[in-house]
């Protein structure tokens, strides 16, 4: 979405309506704020239904304290007001109670963003502001007390969390990000010991994601590649709704006839990429003006020695991620359906995907279409965007199972002659 071109009344709109079918708020709950180049506050009201907002619904707080609108602004206005007055790099604020994050600041714990190189990169530092009454100026102290040593990222205790960013669309990136790591620790404290990254290797993370492509000379889409661009963006957007990507997390990959192919765009916003942001590479190059995502380097490696895989997709979906950060291997002998889609599903050290791909590559074939990075990624591989879809869309669902059953009891898996059963029922060997 480009923010620059949308009223600050439609943003808010737009973001309120994503966080509550995201299930990020109860309809009562959560609030959000743009402050613009006038220095009006532009803040969603108090008690109205979020999952209905209208622009007309949106209140304009000016810098002397003139209300203009339908309502009332939002009760938080307070602590809304005193994070712009003591940070004016910040254009938007973002508060909401959304279960897992909730659950933290109910344990007072901050979320561990360490167990995800992604995570950690978009959540930065995150402060704990003490607990005061909703509403209050006191309140307002004790979450401004932390913007002003500089963190965008507070957790309140026993309340929710708020964030504060150069827009509401990077806000809410950061927010969904932060509750998706937190859904994230849950399953790995259950799959076994999480395990953080180092501030080491969490900068080493932030280098790899510089690389270098030359300029790809220009040229018309051929009717292939404007297919693969419609039907990619649709995945992409799939993998979103299905919890598989989120709105700065997933890559998604489709190899072209002409030995090149598409991948999504660094910094993608899974919910609202368009067949124009995906980005075409061949050989040392890519399209001009666009940055293709950091693995596009392992993308090319595997279409190279994997002459089978039509597509691939890497998500950071928080139970497949539960291992990843436990460094525990996930073991798909669980459900047929399970061991037929993900057979072995390898593994791979930190940062695999960028300083080995070639090695990390040919890891893959057909007992080994899928490998889980440490503290990383899932990488999937498939015949096309269809195969590569329902692969992880059962890697996920594997993974929320085995997790879910640490809840109950003991997991029982197939036998060694039940696996071998299955490869021959279905023509695995
Ligand atoms: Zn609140």
């Amino acid at each position: 979405m480009h923010s620059k071109w949308l009223h600050p009344a439609d943003q808010l709109i737009a973001i309120m309506r994503r966080i509550y079918e995201r299930g990020l708020t109860t309809t009562s709950g959560g609030n959000l704020s743009i402050r613009d180049d006038n220095g009006d506050i532009w803040i969603t009201p108090s008690g109205i239904d979020k999952g209905s907002l209208t622009r007309a619904d949106i209140m304009q707080v000016k810098p002397d304290g003139t209300v203009i609108g339908l309502h009332t602004p939002s009760v938080e206005l307070p602590f809304h007001a005193h994070v712009y007055r003591i940070r004016p790099d910040l254009r938007a604020v973002l508060h909401a109670h959304p279960p897992t994050l909730v659950a933290y600041s109910l344990a007072r714990m901050i979320p561990d963003t360490r167990l995800n190189a992604s995570a950690a990169l978009t959540c930065g530092e995150i402060a704990m502001a003490a607990y005061e009454v909703p509403g209050s100026e006191k309140l307002g102290d004790n979450i401004a007390l932390w913007f002003e040593k500089g963190y965008n990222t507070v957790m309140m205790e026993n309340h929710g969390c708020v964030i504060g960013a150069k827009d509401i669309f990077e806000a809410y990136k950061v927010f969904e990000t932060l509750d998706s790591a937190g859904r994230l620790e849950m399953g790995a404290r259950k799959v076994g010991t999480p395990a953080p990254l180092t501030p080491e290797q969490i900068a080493a993370a932030a280098k790899a994601e510089e690389t270098a492509w030359a300029p790809l000379p220009e040229e018309a889409p051929s009717s292939e590649e404007l297919a693969y661009r419609r039907d990619l963006c649709a995945f992409v957007k799939r993998c979103y709704r299905q919890g598989l990507f989120t709105a700065s997390q997933g890559v998604y990959a489709q190899r072209l006839s002409d030995g090149g192919f598409l991948v999504t765009p660094k910094g993608m916003d899974a919910c609202d990429v368009s067949e124009e942001d995906i980005v075409r590479v061949r050989g040392n190059a890519c399209e001009v003006g666009k940055t293709p995502a950091r693995e596009a380097r392992l993308i090319q490696a595997v279409f190279a020695v994997q002459p089978e895989t039509g597509s691939i997709a890497i998500s950071m979906a928080p139970a497949v991620m539960a291992f990843a950060a436990a460094h525990e291997p996930l073991d798909s002998r669980t459900i047929p359906e399970s061991y037929i889609q993900l057979r072995r599903v390898g593994r791979a050290p930190f940062l695999a995907t960028c300083e080995d791909p070639e090695g990390l590559a040919k890891r893959f074939d057909e007992h080994t279409p899928v490998i889980i990075v440490d503290n990383e990624c899932a990488i999937v591989t498939g015949g096309n965007l269809l195969k590569a879809f329902d692969r992880l869309e059962v890697l996920d669902y594997s993974a929320r199972s085995v997790v879910a059953t640490k809840d109950i009891g003991p997991l029982v898996r197939i036998s060694d002659q039940e696996v071998r059963d299955i490869e021959v029922a279905f023509n695995l060997m």
